[in-house]
């Protein structure tokens, strides 16, 4: 799956036609994919949370953390085995809501229809969408 998406991709650059690159590192430098296995991680997860935003109307989706580095990882507290780590092929994670709709749905739409790993952050505002091959659908709460 190649779309184009490098790590030394401009932040602007679109993912899919409404996520761009700089969502996934929040627009910090400091979180810059660094391998193109990552970026074809998160082609998949956009790929999935653009459908999710079409089936809800295509308002505007917000992602509230994508890739993690371990330093960052470490600062915000993130589980040492995060999937956004993004440390492995095919490992990768974004959490994420939409503008105006209940982010509950979204996360019932996520649990229907992704194969992988959902946390269900909704009581905190977000779902966590990822992956980690090998280990189809994974479901917890926070
Ligand atoms: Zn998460």
């Amino acid at each position: 799956m190649s779309n184009g998406f490098t790590p030394t991709s401009p932040f602007g650059y679109r993912v899919t036609p409404h996520i761009t690159a700089g969502e996934f590192a929040l627009n910090q430098e400091a979180r810059r994919f660094q391998t193109l296995a990552q970026c074809q991680t998160a082609t998949r997860l956009a790929e999935f949370m653009e459908q999710a935003r079409t089936h809800f109307g295509g308002k505007p989706l917000i992602i509230t953390s994508g890739y993690r580095p371990p330093a960052v990882n470490r600062r915000v507290g993130g589980a040492s085995n995060s999937e956004h780590l993004y440390n492995g092929a095919d490992i990768g994670a974004a959490d994420f809501y939409i503008r105006g709709v209940s982010v509950y749905m979204v996360q019932d739409y996520c649990d229907q229809h992704w194969p992988y790993s959902v946390g269900y952050g909704a009581p905190r505002g977000f779902v966590h969408l990822g992956i980690r091959t090998g280990r189809p659908r994974v479901r917890w709460d926070y």
